[in-house]
């Protein structure tokens, strides 16, 4: 018997290391769905290899190219192809064994909300949903017997390292925790002087220096963003508070979190910096699968670094943990001002120095509410990218030292009544 496997995102970093691993185990997994934003021609290729029932692109242009493509191809595929957001949902809630929701940013909310619905095994990389809205995620995976496996490397070792079904409230009480020790490599700006970041470039950024990923979590690595947004997660996924959670840079990314209990002893996990470990073992879990990853050689790292993160060089992490302080739809706020600046960055609209500060001043400006359901954060959301939208500036910053000087201060944008 074969797991049926939908993967959300497939055509993206995490959707294909998913898929490199499930071609390892043709007696194990069978792929019966996949879904992308509007890469039909990626999506094209997937199908005629992987033949699964469903394919869906957001973009329903490209969902019309994908079905043309598919019945002119000499290869015969079962596959129906839908278009439009809508139909993400019908895919995630499917019914499949396994659901990977590997989409990136806010746009995978309502699919990540029809996946843990649906009861089935749940692996999830796409964190700015649990970010966004996790409480009630995690709520909804209890109330319809769904396993969330978390996909991201640090909340996978987190997974591996504390007990399975923690309780809601006081976790880290119950289970005699001390500490989560979250750790990053610090991106590839760890040692780049201060004046220096103004003149970041998208192309630097993105080159992060041991994971390959996608453009948005490689630029959130430099910032470190992505360490206040896995901070969030965490606290979303385990039942924590976010003063249960330490910050710790290790460069060399091979310890990938750890676990401090009251009586000393502290869980790590370890492994090759390759999201395939996380995903094989998220895809075999409570058993083990072979993910085609690099052994990992104790010997030839032989040094294993730690240092606290500087706070006045990333100051995203900071508003992230004041973001999980605030609660309500702060996260969902911080998280939307966030991918609109890494956005208008990558298309050289913004300089990278200034991506904190315009989360930091949509977070003081948007209106904040209580606890929302998808809706609710889903407005909010759209609320702070408007707020967002006005601040940033409307033109390409040219990478030069004279530009950042004439870098104009972004716009004081005011949310409309
Ligand atoms: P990529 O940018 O590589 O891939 C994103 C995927 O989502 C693509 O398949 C893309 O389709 C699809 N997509 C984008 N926008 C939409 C949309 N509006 N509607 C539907 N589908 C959409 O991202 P990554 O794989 O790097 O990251 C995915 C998630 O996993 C992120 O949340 C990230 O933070 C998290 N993560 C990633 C890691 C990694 O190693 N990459 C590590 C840990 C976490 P298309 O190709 O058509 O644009």
């Amino acid at each position: 018997m074969t797991d049926a496997v939908v993967i959300l995102g497939a055509t993206g970093s995490i959707g294909v290391n998913t898929l490199d691993v499930i071609r390892r185990h043709p007696d194990k997994y069978r792929v019966a769905g996949l879904s992308a934003n509007d890469n039909w021609a990626a999506m094209c290729r997937l199908c005629l290899e992987f033949d699964p029932e469903l394919a869906v692109l957001a973009d329903a242009a490209a969902a019309a190219r994908l079905a043309a493509e598919l019945s002119a191809a000499k290869t015969k595929t079962r596959t129906r192809v839908l278009g439009e957001a809508e139909a993400l949902c019908e895919l995630a809630g499917s019914g499949a064994d396994i659901v990977v929701c590997g989409i990136v940013g806010a746009a995978g909310l309502r699919s990540t909300l029809a996946a843990v619905r649906a009861g089935g095994k749940v692996l999830i990389a796409n964190k700015e949903p649990l970010v966004m809205l996790g409480q009630s995620i995690m709520d909804e995976a209890r109330a319809h017997g769904a396993t969330v496996i978390p996909l991201d490397s640090e909340h996978n070792a987190m997974f591996q390292c504390l007990p399975h079904n923690l309780p809601a409230g006081d976790a880290a009480g119950k289970a005699g925790i001390r500490k989560i020790l979250l750790t990053g490599s610090g991106g590839p700006f760890r040692r780049l002087p201060l004046d220096d970041f103004p003149l970041v470039t998208p192309a630097q950024a993105r080159a992060h220096p041991n994971w390959d990923m996608g453009p948005k979590v490689s630029v959130d690595s430099a910032t470190m963003m992505n360490k206040g947004l896995e901070l969030i997660e965490a606290c979303a996924l385990f039942s924590l508070d976010a003063d249960d959670i330490e910050i710790v840079i290790h460069p060399q990314s091979v310890i990938h979190s750890l676990v401090e209990y009251i009586d000393g002893s502290v869980l790590a996990q370890l492994g090759s910096p390759d999201m395939r470990v996380s995903i094989a073992h998220a895809l075999g879990w409570p058993r083990r699968v072979y993910s085609g990853a690099r052994r990992l050689d104790l010997l030839e790292c032989a040094q294993l670094d730690f240092e606290a993160p500087d706070h006045r060089r990333f100051p995203a992490i900071g508003l992230a943990r004041a973001a999980a302080q605030a609660g309500g739809t702060m996260p969902a706020v911080m998280n939307a001002a966030n991918e609109e600046a890494v956005a208008a960055f990558l298309d050289n609209r913004l300089g990278f120095d200034k991506i904190p500060q315009v989360v930091e001043r949509v977070m003081e400006r948007a209106r904040i509410e209580g606890d929302c359901d998808a809706d609710g954060v889903l407005a909010a959301d759209r609320q702070a990218r408007r707020l967002c939208r006005r601040l940033l500036p409307v033109g390409a910053v040219a990478q030069s030292a004279q530009a950042a000087q004439a870098t104009p201060e972004f716009a004081d944008g005011r949310e409309a009544p």
